[in-house]
């Protein structure tokens, strides 16, 4: 298929663009950069010893995105351009609503108007939430409590409407749980721009001694240890969900929502003993009251994704635990 591919430079962007090479597929990638580096479209191009067209574009730019689009025969848009830091959008909202809602209104309309009909979009399981009891399902109600997971579903709900007005037209919201982990060539990972308070980062830089200590939030809650318990997924097995998902577009349905999961949480202390077991010095952990509004457990429920993707994940968490490591501690 001929791809284009929005955050082609990000995190997931890059990784789903080398796997999409090497299947064969031709890609056309636009990203402004914002929180991402240049560097790595050369380095996608390596791992996948394959050339594709880059542009250094912002995608509320209309007419600068018209230009290629209109020079290309599209067959599916690949949405990812997104600012994505939770904490930074409930400082900073208006930054989060004009960039994730403008970039996703001006690829849309010029979608329409260029009769490019099949789009997947980036969601999240933020968009669920806090209070449902996992497994969470797709048919859940969407309860967002940051300006990131609304834009989500401000996004999520404009496609829906979009497939309802136009009749070619075909959405796939995937909502990724906690994407970790990088390319097994240790060329692409996840290079945040802000600094990341997500856990396996943290982790990695208590193990590398930048940062002295693990806080972990909550030690009571009704896990098997007390510690929260969260689902993450490699990231090779997520671009895999993408590109089974291309294949969604054959079928009759004209929108869907799917998690992308293992289906299976693992709490703070799986992960810190995970790392433990193979590093040389165990993470030093302090355990700290709850944040509020922290949920003991959220896990996927990814049967939908293995019936109507036909998808399984096949990563570890040793895998996760180790890649995310190897790529924090490269040279
Ligand atoms: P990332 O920040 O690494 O990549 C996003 C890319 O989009 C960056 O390269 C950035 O420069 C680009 N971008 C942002 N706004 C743009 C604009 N207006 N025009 C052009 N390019 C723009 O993030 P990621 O982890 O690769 O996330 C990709 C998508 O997945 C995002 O939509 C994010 O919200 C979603 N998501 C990510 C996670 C996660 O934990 N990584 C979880 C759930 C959902």
């Amino acid at each position: 298929m001929k791809l284009f591919v929005t955050g082609g430079a990000g995190y997931i962007g890059s990784h789903f663009i080398a796997d999409a090479l090497s299947e064969g597929h031709e890609v056309i990638a636009v990203d402004n950069l914002i929180t991402s580096h240049i560097q790595t479209i050369e380095r996608i191009k390596q791992v996948a010893g394959i050339d594709f067209a880059f542009y250094e574009l912002d995608i509320c730019d209309e007419q600068g995105l018209r230009k290629i689009l209109e020079q290309n025969q599209i067959d599916a848009v690949v949405h990812f351009a997104a600012l994505k830091s939770v904490p930074e959008s409930i400082s900073n909202p208006l930054k989060y609503y004009k960039n994730n809602l403008t970039g996703s209104m001006v690829l849309f309309g010029l979608m329409k108007t260029l009769k490019i009909h099949n789009i997947i979009f980036s969601s999240s399981a933020s968009v669920y939430g806090s209070s449902h009891k996992s497994p969470i399902k797709e048919d859940f109600l969407l309860k967002p409590i940051s300006p990131y997971a609304q834009t989500k579903v401000i996004t999520e709900n404009i496609l829906r409407d979009m497939t309802s007005s136009i009749k070619e037209f075909k959405a796939l919201n995937l909502r990724y749980f906690n994407p970790v982990g990088c390319h097994d060539s240790l060329l692409l990972g996840e290079s945040p721009a802000i600094e990341s308070t997500n856990l396996f980062p943290v982790i990695c830089s208590v193990a590398s001694g930048e940062k002295e200590c693990l806080s972990i939030f909550g030690k009571d809650y009704d896990t098997h240890d007390g510690t929260p318990v969260r689902d993450y997924i490699h990231i090779s097995d997520l671009v895999s969900g993408h590109l089974s998902a291309l294949n969604w577009f054959k079928n009759d349905k004209k929108i869907s929502s799917i998690n992308l999961g293992t289906g299976q949480g693992y709490s703070v202390l799986d992960i810190v003993n995970q790392f433990n077991s193979f590093l040389d010095h165990p993470i030093k952990f302090e355990l700290s009251p709850r944040r509020y509004g922290d949920p003991g457990i959220i896990y996927a429920d990814n049967s939908l994704a293995n019936e109507e993707l036909q998808w399984k994940c096949s990563k570890s968490l040793q895998d996760m635990c180790h890649d995310s490591w190897n790529w924090y501690s490269r040279d």
